[in-house]
């Protein structure tokens, strides 16, 4: 008989989102009038910029000629685009590292939850509270992760590392040992940003302890601040001791054609193994190559025009990310990330429940947002908001909340 991964099993059901659409449906069909703008949306909603469309076009056509036709690429990604990468995101930043150390992919996504083939099961994981589901949820489905407690909402094997307002949303570095840790910066979903100093401190307790740092920097190209690190790379140490992901999804509106990549640097070593050399070896077995078409797309966003353009659509969604933040200040709440981020976590009025304030808000404004509590336990009397939306809803939406909480 087949033995199944019992793992599966264990998974609580992911409901935010359903529940979202299923609270936000019902309230449309008893208000069939109401115009209900959503701001919890964390998916892109402008198109494509010009340059990256030529590029595909131009790559579509040359599909159709046998001379420059293309079947399947390098496992790790095409040439053109590795070094596009290496020089724009890390050279120019200062970032000494190898063409070969950048793995190109279909998303940060895929390579979060792929990255634990190379781990044993017996390894303590530590992820932040609120967070990124994928890095739970892929290790869970490993065995890494214990048992999941309903009541506690949390799983007996992992660290949970709370970050709120109260800690300044810095995961605090703990007294025993872990050895895989998740961090996630500019983070989803607090929209709050991790220091150099602080991004240090984790650097040197990872190689301390000989743990590996799983870095997403999924949100890297929203950063505004000066001094705040885009690279993990840029900490001195990190290179024996960190994984950096990056997506094109939430840069370059990518969210649809799927393409990020992952850094492994030759340095990191655990167990006698190095890492680079296993991860090439995890890829050209188990996957082959993003497409030709999707990597011509964004290396197009690494030239002078489509840096503008793609520099432009940023712009956008920070613009609606300042106009939320704004806002809801004056109306009174705390509120916090926008600044290099397109989140806006927002805490809840008067010790409200996240759910509450998400009916609230639903119920009396129209306006659908993203109850905190369904990132992890912490984000209880949190909401987030995202800039993601269309510039004329996403103002409207804010003068509702506000008129609304002066009532
Ligand atoms: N990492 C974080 C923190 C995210 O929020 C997301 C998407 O929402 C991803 C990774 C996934 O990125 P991709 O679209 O490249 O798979």
């Amino acid at each position: 008989m087949a033995k199944i991964n019992e793992n599966f099993a264990k998974l609580p059901g992911s409901y935010l989102f359903a529940e979202i659409g299923r609270r936000t449906a019902a309230h449309q069909q008893a208000n069939p009038d109401a115009k209900i703008i959503k701001l919890g949306i964390g998916d892109v909603t402008q198109g494509l910029v010009p340059a990256v469309i030529k590029a595909m076009h131009k790559a579509v056509d040359e599909q159709a000629d046998p001379t420059t036709f293309k079947g399947y690429g390098p496992e790790q990604g095409y040439d053109f685009l590795r070094k596009a990468v290496l020089e724009n995101d890390f050279k120019a930043r200062g970032i000494d590292i190898d063409v070969n150390e950048i793995f190109i992919s279909d998303g940060a996504k895929s390579d979060c939850g792929n990255i634990g083939d190379l781990f044993d099961i017996d390894n303590k994981i530590a992820v932040c509270d609120p967070v990124y589901p994928v890095y739970v949820d892929s290790n869970a489905m490993a065995g890494r992760a214990g048992e999941y407690d309903v009541d506690a909402e949390a799983w007996t094997n992992i660290h949970y590392m709370p970050t709120t307002a109260d800690n300044d949303f810095f995961p605090a570095i703990p007294t025993e040992k872990l050895d895989i840790i998740y961090l996630c910066s500019p983070n989803n979903p607090t929209g709050t940003v991790l220091t150099k100093d602080q991004l240090k401190a984790w650097v040197d307790y990872a190689n301390d302890n000989d743990a590996v740092i799983m870095f997403d920097a999924a949100y890297e190209r929203f950063i505004t601040e000066e001094g705040i690190p885009h690279s993990i790379y840029e900490i001195d140490g990190a290179k024996t001791c960190a994984i950096e992901f990056r997506s094109f999804s939430k840069t370059a509106g990518f969210t649809g054609m799927r393409c990020g990549y992952t850094v492994v640097p030759k340095a990191l070593v655990r167990g006698g193994q190095n890492l680079n050399a296993m991860w090439n070896r995890r890829q050209t077995t188990k996957f082959n190559g993003a497409s030709y078409i999707i990597q011509k797309g964004a290396e197009a966003i690494y030239t002078p025009e489509g840096k503008r353009q793609v520099d432009d659509a940023i712009d956008f969604y920070r613009n609606n990310a300042r106009v939320i933040k704004e806002g809801l200040e004056a109306a009174g709440l705390e509120v916090y990330g926008a600044v290099n981020s397109p989140y806006i976590w927002c805490k809840t009025p008067d010790g409200m429940g996240s759910w509450d304030f998400f009916n609230k808000l639903l119920e009396e404004a129209n306006v659908v947002t993203t109850p905190g509590s369904g990132f992890g336990p912490a984000g209880e009397g949190y909401i987030r908001l995202t800039g993601f939306g269309d510039a004329e809803a996403t103002r409207e939406a804010v003068q509702r909340i506000v008129a609304l909480l002066a009532k």
